[in-house]
């Protein structure tokens, strides 16, 4: 097939859009389908500070090299989550990026700053250790954004990420989820505003856009995954996709333009009833049941305290 824009030859074929594309109208590809996410939802403007939260991988990595060329001002944030080798590789490769871009970075780590890392969150009951990191990520995340000025929060969840956590959503009809699931989340309260500007991208294209550039990224899945629920959905999404391309993005797509605005605009819940942790300050609702006078505490100060005494009890 020839380049869709300049009829030359082409390097990469993206079925959904029935397209080809040279290396250099790939990146254009790229960059109007960002642009195209950032318009849409009213993501970002160049005015703001942006943080956006880099893991090492391609998506993140080639978020922050996409924003930086369309001139966005934009620092990343690299938590470090204690996975041995796995996350000093992912660290490496994250100051690597910052430095040839001249760009600001900065490093948390879980373990010095909060205690636990994420291999100590495998031994809790009620929470898999993919939970606790989970909640650790959000948590970290939309306090270095707050406590940094930031205007937003962006990661790099692509298509393929999004569709994925639908179809579990729809699956087990979680809806409180359903409704929270959108490219952009306004800042409330104390949360910050976050956006997702590669919604409309797959990861093919995004380790397809690094190679071009020359982005050095970490390929490992981390080592904890394996077998994680999320993993089973993008394969059945790509059986789908591979005998009807368009699926995903119909199926992501059809539900942010129809379903969600019809059914769920206006209930985002608010932070009507929120109250600040007792420990850390952190917005979380109040306790139930509460009696007057009890403190709340965030489900994070809640989940870590838990980590922290199965940690405890191993060096006792
Ligand atoms: P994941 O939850 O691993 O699919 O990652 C989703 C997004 O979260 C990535 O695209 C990054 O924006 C962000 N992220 C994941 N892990 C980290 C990390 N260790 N430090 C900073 N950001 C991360
Ligand atoms: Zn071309
Ligand atoms: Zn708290």
């Amino acid at each position: 097939m020839r380049c869709h824009a300049c009829g030359g030859g082409s390097i990469i074929e993206v079925a959904r859009h029935r397209a080809a594309y040279c290396a250099e109208h790939f990146l254009d590809h790229i960059r109007s389908q960002v642009r195209a996410a950032i318009d849409k939802h009213r993501m970002l403007s160049y005015d703001d500070r942006i943080l956006i939260a880099v893991s090492g991988g391609k998506d993140s990595l080639a978020l922050w090299d996409v924003l930086l060329d369309m001139g966005y001002r934009v620092d990343g944030l690299y938590l470090g989550l204690g996975i041995g080798g796995y996350s000093d590789r992912s660290e490496q490769v994250c100051r690597d990026f910052a430095a040839r871009r001249d760009a600001d970075l900065h490093v948390v780590d879980l373990a010095a700053e909060y205690g636990y890392d994420v291999p100590d969150a495998t031994s809790i009951k009620g929470r898999s250790a993919c939970g606790v990191c989970g909640l650790s990520k959000r948590y970290v995340f939309n306090r270095v954004a707050l406590e940094g000025g930031y205007d937003a929060m962006a990661t790099g969840h692509n298509l393929d990420d999004e569709a994925a956590t639908l179809l579990g959503n729809v699956l087990r009809w979680q809806t409180p989820m359903m409704e929270r699931q959108s490219p952009v989340l306004p800042a409330d309260g104390e949360l910050a505003k976050k956006v997702k500007p590669l919604y409309r991208l797959g990861e093919r294209e995004m380790a397809a856009y690094c190679v071009i550039k020359g982005l050095d990224y970490i390929v490992e899945e981390c080592p904890l995954v394996a077998g994680n629920t999320v993993l089973r959905y993008k394969e059945a999404l790509n059986e789908l996709e591979q005998h009807s391309p368009g699926t995903k993005a119909q199926f992501l797509f059809g539900f942010l333009d129809r379903v969600r605005d019809e059914h769920f605009s206006g209930h985002t819940a608010g932070d009507d009833g929120v109250v600040a942790c007792s420990e850390c300050g952190m917005p979380t609702s109040p306790p139930t049941g509460a009696h007057e006078g009890q403190q709340a505490r965030c489900a994070f100060c809640r989940t870590r305290d838990r980590v922290l005494t199965v940690v405890e009890r191993r060096s006792a």
